[in-house]
């Protein structure tokens, strides 16, 4: 279990983390997910004790990360993975730490193992792909078979086969009864992972639900109707308490209608005797959600043409 209260923390003017609050669970996949510079890096150190907060409180069972000993044991983190001398190779890198925290050597074949780097464990980790060096991360995460982890940004670098297998990876430490928090800036990595997400934007909590609660504001959807008589129907929908706005080209006949289901718009029309030539039901994605939801809080926004 990871527990934020109020975590503040400034850079000068800049405010990176503002008074989040959350738990994250045993059990299940969390996903922290917010736009670059959202505040989740700095977040995952403070919780790890790699920062210190400016106020609030981040402890991991119970307890904060520094008063730990055997730090390996308890929490398992991968923060960047460019971090690692290049000179060594995976398994000197392993050992090393595997030394310092009093776990067997025999424990890094084990997770050499697990990340699919068996093979490649004699080599440089200069010369590794940042994938690979992600899947190095992820063994040293695993060496003290921790209950907690803390991943940043773990499927960067990845190609699709590693995400899928990151992902199963993920899904099975969870059903082990770990805490497993993942962050990301991508709503797409977390699709089919995550059980429960924490959103932040600009340093501030967004939300923090179950993935089907998050999918669920999508739900709020839309009907297309198209029917030759638009004016009509719009003014019909509208006295039964529905928001309606043309859809694509004025004069299309197309209207997207929102506040009301199919099948009510449907039987309205029907009884009106008005035409409906295509009835569609629209549900917004969860990149679609995510985008909306944080869209106030994209630090370096996209310039339009416009
Ligand atoms: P994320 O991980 O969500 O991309 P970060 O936690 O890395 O976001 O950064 C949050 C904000 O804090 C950003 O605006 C970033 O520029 C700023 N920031 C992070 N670390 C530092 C630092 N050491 N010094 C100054 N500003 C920082």
């Amino acid at each position: 279990m990871i527990e934020v209260s109020e975590l503040t923390k400034r850079y000068g003017e800049k405010t990176a983390v503002d008074r989040l609050s959350f738990t994250v669970r045993p059990g299940q996949v969390t996903g922290f997910l917010g736009p670059n510079g959202a505040g989740k890096s700095t977040t995952l150190r403070m919780i790890l004790g790699l920062e210190t907060p400016g106020s609030g409180v981040a402890t991991v069972g119970g307890v904060s990360f520094r008063r730990r000993p055997r730090g390996l044991r308890h929490v398992g983190a991968l923060l960047d993975a460019g971090e690692v001398h290049g000179g060594r190779s995976a398994v000197a890198h392993l050992w090393a730490l595997a030394r310092g925290n009093g776990i067997a050597r025999r424990r890094v074949d084990e997770v050499l193992d697990e990340v699919g780097l068996s093979e490649a464990a004699g080599l440089r980790v200069g010369g590794y792909s940042l994938g690979m060096r992600q899947r190095l991360g992820i063994a040293a995460a695993l060496l003290g078979d921790p209950p907690v982890l803390v991943f940043d940004e773990p499927v960067n670098g990845m190609d699709p086969e590693g995400v899928h297998w990151a992902r199963g990876l993920f899904r099975r430490l969870a059903s082990e009864g770990r805490t497993v928090f993942l962050s990301s800036h991508l709503m797409s990595e977390m699709e089919n992972t995550a059980d429960r997400l924490v959103v932040i934007g600009r340093g501030r909590l967004i939300a923090a639900e179950s993935a089907g609660e998050f999918a669920a504001r999508g739900a709020s959807r839309s009907v297309v109707v198209s029917t030759p008589r638009s004016e009509d129907l719009a003014a019909l929908l509208i006295a039964s308490g529905a928001s309606v706005e043309p859809e694509g080209h004025a004069g299309g006949g197309k209207l997207s209608v929102s506040g009301l289901p199919a099948d009510r718009i449907g039987a309205l029309a029907f009884e009106n005797g008005i035409r409906v030539d295509e009835l569609a039901t629209h549900a917004a994605s969860l990149e679609q959600v995510f985008m909306q939801l944080t869209a106030d809080s994209v630090e370096h926004r996209a310039g339009r043409l416009r």
